[in-house]
């Protein structure tokens, strides 16, 4: 099979789909694989290192859709992508379609095979090419909140570690799922007082096996939150209920009664923030502050640190990206049911049930 990558058009977007490994991996299977000129510069990797693991180089990424019977991608093509859309194309990349009707009709228009990341899911129910996004976003969350409790920013000025003879920092995080489990290892790492709360008391249990006395775990609501917020230095905010709005635990009442310079990282902004003061920002301009509370509140957290978000989500997409190519998709997904969750659109009809059922009647 032709198997390609090319840059993200997508503002400020320096991941790719393919690192140099993975291309080599890909040509030692058989395949012919075909990247865009300077494809890899914003991760750090050079073309001739993609040239070293036997891909063809190519100048522009035109070149690269009209040849390749797979294109592997991280973000949802943009609308000056879907022209070069093609009958039986293999598009393998986070396509989020549920919000997004036009890339939907591209795609069913042109009949390409769209295969999301977001919506594989293995025997356990998990999402294993969304969860290194989320390990990484909750790993920043603490070290963006480290950063912004210095004061030149207009935080506190508290080292979260602190020193012999100073009080720790105190960490307080909403949420004990894969973003919140990430922040609480590097929270503990920095040598912060940790408080994790979640409303499964199942995954309390089990952050407690793993983290033993280092943390506090305590059932999320209303009261609990505003005691525990009161003290803190970073609150993060890592909830999720799965295809619906964050709930807005996170009160605008509180802020008065926390620190002034407190920081909040509100992770779950891209699926509305769990704070009622969330709103979004971007890496350029990422914080603001209300009531004396920084907030940071970035949708595409990993983007900050593009060569590891690449490497971690190439580790995750390689394996079956690579039974794709090595079957065809159909096979692939014959013989694997974690692939054929993947499907969103093939052969001009959309086929994922959670994503049409988000569309209403429309298809
Ligand atoms: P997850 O499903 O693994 O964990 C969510 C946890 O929230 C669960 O344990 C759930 O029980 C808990 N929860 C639900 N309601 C709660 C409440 N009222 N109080 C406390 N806990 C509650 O999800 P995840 O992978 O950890 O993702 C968390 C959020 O982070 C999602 O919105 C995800 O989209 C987002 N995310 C954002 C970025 C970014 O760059 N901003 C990157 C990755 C993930």
């Amino acid at each position: 099979m032709k198997v390609g990558c090319v840059k993200e058009i997508k503002a400020k977007e320096f991941r790719v789909g393919m690192t140099p490994d993975a291309a080599k991996v890909y040509a030692s299977a058989g395949h012919e694989v075909i990247v865009e000129q300077g494809l890899g510069l914003g991760s750090g990797f050079t073309d001739a290192e993609y040239e070293k693991a036997g891909a063809k180089v190519v100048k522009t990424a035109k070149e690269v859709w009209d040849t390749v019977d797979m294109m592997v991608k991280v973000k949802e093509p943009l609308a000056a992508e879907y022209p070069l859309f093609r009958k039986d194309l293999i598009l393998y990349t986070y396509l989020h379609l549920a919000a997004d009707k036009p890339q939907t009709d591209a795609l069913l228009e042109a009949k390409v095979k769209g295969v999301a990341y977001e919506t594989l899911i293995d025997h356990t129910g998990g999402t294993p090419l969304l969860a290194p996004m989320s390990q990484i976003a909750g790993r920043l969350a603490v070290q963006e909140g480290a950063k912004y409790l210095e004061k030149i920013f207009g935080g506190e000025g508290v080292l979260l570690s602190g020193v012999p003879g100073t009080k720790k920092g105190k960490v307080v995080i909403l949420g004990g799922g894969a973003v919140g489990t990430n922040a609480c290892k590097i929270a503990v790492g920095m040598g912060a007082d940790v408080t994790i709360m979640d409303i499964n008391l199942q995954r309390l249990a089990y952050l407690d096996d793993i983290f033993g006395a280092r943390i506090q775990t305590m059932v999320s609501n209303d009261a609990n939150i505003e005691n525990e917020v009161r003290e803190a230095d970073v609150v993060v905010g890592a909830v999720l209920i799965p295809g619906k709005a964050a709930p807005k635990i996170f009160k605008k009442k509180y802020l008065k009664e926390m620190k002034p310079g407190a920081v909040f990282v509100d992770v779950a902004v891209d699926q509305g923030g769990c704070g009622e003061t969330t709103k979004v920002t971007y890496h350029d301009d990422p914080i603001f502050e209300v009531d004396g509370v920084v907030h940071y509140c970035v949708g595409n957290m990993p983007g900050a640190v593009p060569r590891t978000s690449t490497i971690a989500l190439n580790n995750a997409t390689l394996a079956y990206g690579l039974q794709i190519a090595n079957k065809g998709l159909e096979k692939a997904c014959k013989d694997n049911n974690y692939i054929y969750s993947a499907i969103n659109t093939y052969d001009g009809k959309l086929t994922h049930l959670g994503v049409a059922e988000s569309f209403g009647d429309a298809y």
